[in-house]
C-alpha cells in the first residue's frame, strides 16, 4: 500500500562523470526551494564502505565536515549548510558502511528470525528507512537526497534500487528523478556531444528509473537543437532539460538555475504551492563577488595545500566574508615544509594576512612557527585555527614566554613544557573513528577581546575536532607573559581562544569557525580578519 506523505522527495543521480558538482545542484535546488518558503533538507548517501569520513585521509576525501552533534560527514554537507542555511547532523549523511553496519547488527541479534539475509529486500529498506527518518524527525516539505558516486558504479546499485523502489512506497506524485550528465565540447569538431547523457540516462532506465528533469553541465550554451536532441531520446519534457554551463562563481548556479525555471518546474511536478521566491539577499552577495571593489592576499600556511578540498570550508568562508567586505580574498597557498627551508620573507612579504589552519601530526610544524613568529612580529593579521590556535600558543611560548623547546605532546614526548597536551578525556581513548572532541561547544567570551567585537556575545557555540588542547597548568605562565585567553569553555575550563595585545588581530581558536559560515551569514571572525587584512594593505 501507497504511504501517506506530507514530505516530497526529490533524488538527485549523477552520470557520465565524478566531479560535475552533484553536491552543488542538490544544494542549489535546495536554496531555491527554501526561499519559496518550503521547509527543506537535504540527505546525502554515500556508497562507500567506510562508517564515515573521519578516518579517511584528507588526501583521499577532502575535508571532513563536522555537524552540530559532532558527527563526520562529507563535505558536500558543507555545501549543504552554506547553501540552504539549515544546520545538518548525523542523519544527514548515510554510508554504505553504516547501513551494512545497522544490518547485521540485527541480524546478530536474531531480529531476522532466521531468515536468509540480502540486499533485497534487508539493506534496501534500511536505505528507505534512513530517507523516511530524515524526513520525519524534521517535519520537511522536501527532502532532497543525493547519491554519491556516479550511476553505473557497483557499490552505488542498492542505493539506485532503493529510491527506485521509493516511488512505489509513497506515491509517483511525491517523488522527482533529477540526473546530472554531461555534455562535452569536442573541440577538433566544434561540437557540443549529447550521446553520453543518452547513454547514462539508458544505465539509469535498465535501472528502473525514468529521470524527470535532466541538469546538463556543460562549457558552451547548449543550443536548443541540442536540448530537444536529449528530451527526445531521454524521453524528458523539453522545458525539463536544464543547462548548467560553469559559472565564475558556485554561488551563482542556483540564479541560474531560476533563470531556467528549475524552481517552477519542480513545484509544478510535484503539486507544491509556495510563496514567491525571494533571491534578493543571496543576490546582493554574489553581485561582490563577481564584482568586489578592492582586493586582499591572504597567506595560507598548511600541508595539504595541493588539495584544496582539504580546506574547502576554509576556502569557501572567505568567498563570504569577502563578499561582506565587498572585496576579493586572493588565497596564497603556502607549503609550511617549503617555508621552513625558504623561510618566511621570501614566501609571506606579499601577503596582507596569515592564516595558519587546522591539520595533525608533526610534518611541516616548524614552519607554520616560523609563519605564526612573522605575523607576529611584523603585525601581520594573523587567523589560527585548531591546530593553528596550538601552534601559536608554542610560539609564543618559545619566544616569548621563553620556554625553551615548548611543543605539544602530539609532536614531542618527554617536554619540559608541554604547553599543549592531550584532553584529559582523550588519555584512554584507544579507538580511532567518532573518539576525537567533536561537535558545538559553548564557549564564553572576554569583553573587550577582538573575539568580543566579532561575536558581540558573551556566549557563543562553535564546533571542534581535536583531541589536543591548550595544558591548564600554563595557564597562568601563559597569561603572565602577556597571552590573553578569550574565550573559554565554561563547562571544563579549556582554553578555546587566545589573542595578542599590542597587534591590530592576531587571533586564535580551536574551533573550526570556517564550519559555520554561510553566503548569507558570513562568520564573523573571517569577516574581521579580513577587514583587518585590508587595513593593512592599506
Ligand atoms: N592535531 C590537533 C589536535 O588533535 C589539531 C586538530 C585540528 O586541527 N583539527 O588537537
Amino acid at each position: 500500500m501507497v504511504k501517506k506523505s506530507k514530505t516530497k522527495y526529490i533524488f538527485v543521480t549523477g552520470g557520465v562523470v565524478s566531479a560535475l558538482g552533484k553536491g552543488i545542484a542538490a544544494a542549489s535546488i535546495g536554496l531555491l526551494l527554501k526561499q519559496r518558503g518550503l521547509k527543506v533538507s537535504i540527505l546525502k548517501l554515500d556508497p562507500y564502505l567506510n562508517l564515515d569520513p573521519g578516518t579517511m585521509s584528507p588526501t583521499q576525501h577532502g575535508e571532513v565536515f563536522v555537524t552540530e552533534d559532532g558527527a563526520e560527514t562529507d563535505l558536500d554537507l558543507g555545501h549543504y549548510e552554506r547553501f540552504i542555511d539549515v544546520n545538518m547532523m548525523k542523519m544527514n549523511n548515510a554510508t554504505s558502511g553504516q547501513i551494512y553496519d545497522t544490518v547485521l547488527t540485527k541480524e546478530r541479534k536474531g531480529e531476522y528470525l532466521g531468515g536468509t539475509v540480502q540486499v533485497v529486500p534487508h539493506i534496501t529498506n534500511e536505505i528507505k528507512e534512513r530517507i523516511f527518518f530524515v524526513a520525519n524527525e524534521s517535519n520537511l516539505d522536501a527532502l532532497i537526497i543525493e547519491i554519491g558516486g556516479t550511476v553505473g558504479d557497483i557499490e552505488g546499485l542498492p542505493f539506485i534500487e532503493s529510491i527506485r523502489q521509493f516511488k512505489y512506497d509513497v506515491g509517483v506524485q511525491n517523488t522527482l528523478y533529477v540526473h546530472l550528465t554531461y555534455v562535452p565540447y569536442i573541440a577538433a569538431a566544434g561540437e557540443l556531444k549529447t550521446k553520453p547523457t543518452q547513454h547514462s540516462v539508458k544505465n539509469l532506465l535498465e535501472l528502473g528509473i525514468q529521470p524527470d528533469i535532466l541538469i546538463a553541465r556543460t562549457e558552451k550554451t547548449i543550443p536548443k537543437e541540442a536540448k530537444e536532441k536529449i528530451a527526445l531520446f531521454c524521453n524528458v519534457e523539453k522545458g525539463c532539460v536544464i543547462e548548467a554551463k560553469d559559472q565564475s562563481t558556485i554561488y551563482q548556479v542556483p540564479l541560474e538555475f531560476h533563470n531556467y525555471k528549475l524552481d517552477d518546474i519542480i513545484c509544478d511536478k510535484l503539486g507544491l504551492e509556495t510563496k514567491e521566491i525571494n533571491l534578493s539577499a543571496w543576490e546582493q552577495y554574489v553581485k561582490y563577488i563577481k564584482t568586489p571593489v578592492d582586493r586582499v592576499k591572504i597567506g595560507i600556511v598548511g600541508k595539504y595545500i595541493g588539495l584544496k578540498d582539504s580546506y574547502k570550508s576554509i576556502i569557501e568562508a572567505f568567498i563570504h566574508a569577502g563578499s561582506a567586505n565587498k572585496s576579493k580574498v586572493e588565497l596564497v597557498w603556502i607549503n609550511s615544509e617549503e617555508l621552513e627551508h625558504s623561510g618566511p620573507d621570501e614566501m609571506l612579504s606579499e601577503v596582507h594576512g596569515i592564516l595558519v589552519p587546522g591539520g595533525f601530526g608533526d610534518r611541516g610544524i616548524e614552519g607554520k612557527l616560523l609563519a605564526v613568529k612573522y605575523a607576529r612580529e611584523n603585525d601581520i593579521p594573523f587567523f589560527g585555527i585548531c591546530l593553528g590556535m596550538q601552534c601559536a600558543v608554542i610560539e609564543y611560548a618559545r619566544n616569548v614566554g621563553g620556554m625553551k623547546n615548548a611543543n605539544s605532546t602530539e609532536f614531542a614526548r618527554k617536554l619540559k613544557y608541554p604547553v599543549i597536551d592531550l584532553m584529559a578525556e582523550q588519555k584512554k581513548i584507544k579507538k580511532k573513528g567518532g573518539t576525537m572532541r567533536l561537535g558545538a561547544f559553548d564557549c564564553q567570551i572576554e569583553k573587550g577581546t577582538n573575539l568580543y567585537k566579532a561575536y558581540k556575545k558573551d556566549v557563543i557555540s562553535e564546533r571542534h575536532r581535536h583531541r589536543f588542547e591548550v595544558n591548564n597548568d600554563y595557564i597562568n605562565t601563559l597569561e603572565d607573559c602577556g597571552l590573553i585567553l578569550s574565550g573559554k569553555n565554561p563547562e571544563l575550563n579549556l582554553v578555546e581562544t587566545i589573542e595578542l595585545a599590542d597587534h591590530p588581530w592576531f587571533v586564535g581558536v580551536q574551533f573550526h569557525p570556517e564550519l559555520k559560515s554561510r553566503l548569507t551569514k558570513p562568520h564573523p571572525l573571517f569577516k574581521d580578519f579580513v577587514k583587518a587584512a585590508i587595513n593593512f594593505k592599506k
